[in-house]
């Protein structure tokens, strides 16, 4: 799937208040592609994911998938959209906490009225080492299991991109590692494409396009040689 941003901008508030937390920004992303996004506290991260998926409304410009204006979709159709072709991870899992976490990874299909196939959620626990933990509730599990049940349930769907809003930054160095290295070879197994905030350079650095972003201006990277 091919994905076009262009001049894509979000303003919060007026007068005083007014912030530019995105200012233009122009990005493709093609099938495939792994990309990090990097950028201090505050520069527009989370809105500028928030925009490419779909999650929230830009307040000029606009954003294509394949061609097709998803701003230009009803809420019911972006939604189902999302549900079917877009993974999201949270920084903050965001696991329903009175289900088990078989039934968090199933949720998505669920709410679109589709049986979760579930020999694939087996093998999407398997890869990422929760396939002991599928009967446990949330707060039984490690901040690690926690999100790699949100891994699992952002895959379920077998949807074309998955977008990561800093999914190691509520995790220690070693689950944070072990997050990132399943989420990787999940990508390369499977050959999503991958959009990634973080604050975490040697993260940053594992991506194949490596934008940067600050006071809401979105800037790639030269490739490094
Ligand atoms: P980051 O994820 O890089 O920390 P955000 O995208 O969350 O940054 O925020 C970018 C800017 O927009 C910040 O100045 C933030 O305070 C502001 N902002 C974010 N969401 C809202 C909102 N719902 N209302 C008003 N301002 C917001
Ligand atoms: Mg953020």
């Amino acid at each position: 799937m091919n994905i076009r941003a262009k001049e894509l901008s979000k303003i919060y508030g007026s007068g005083e208040n007014r912030i530019i937390a995105l200012n233009k920004a122009d990005m493709e992303i093609r099938s495939g592609d792994f990309i990090s996004i990097m950028g201090p506290s505050g520069s527009g991260k989370s809105t500028l994911l928030h925009l490419l998926s779909g999650l929230d409304h830009p307040t000029s410009g606009s954003l294509t998938y394949d061609g097709k204006d998803i701003y230009g979709m009803s809420d019911k159709e972006l939604s189902a959209f999302r549900r079917q072709r877009i993974g999201f991870i949270f920084q903050q899992f965001n696991l329903l906490p009175v289900l088990t976490a078989q039934e968090n990874i199933a949720m998505p299909m669920l709410l679109d009225k589709k049986q979760p196939d579930i020999a694939y959620l087996n093998e999407l626990a398997d890869l990422l080492g929760i396939s002991k933990r599928l009967t446990h509730l949330p707060h039984e599990l490690s901040g690690g299991q926690q999100q790699r049940v949100a891994i699992a349930r952002a895959l379920i769907a077998k949807p074309d991109i998955i977008f990561a809003d800093e999914p190691t930054g509520n995790l220690d160095s070693k689950s944070g590692g072990e997050v990132m290295e399943m989420l990787q070879n999940i990508r390369g197994k499977m050959g999503k494409t991958l959009v990634i905030i973080t604050h975490d350079v040697r993260i940053a650095r594992m991506a194949d396009r490596q934008f940067v972003i600050m006071d809401g201006v979105v800037t790639e990277n030269p490739v490094r040689s």
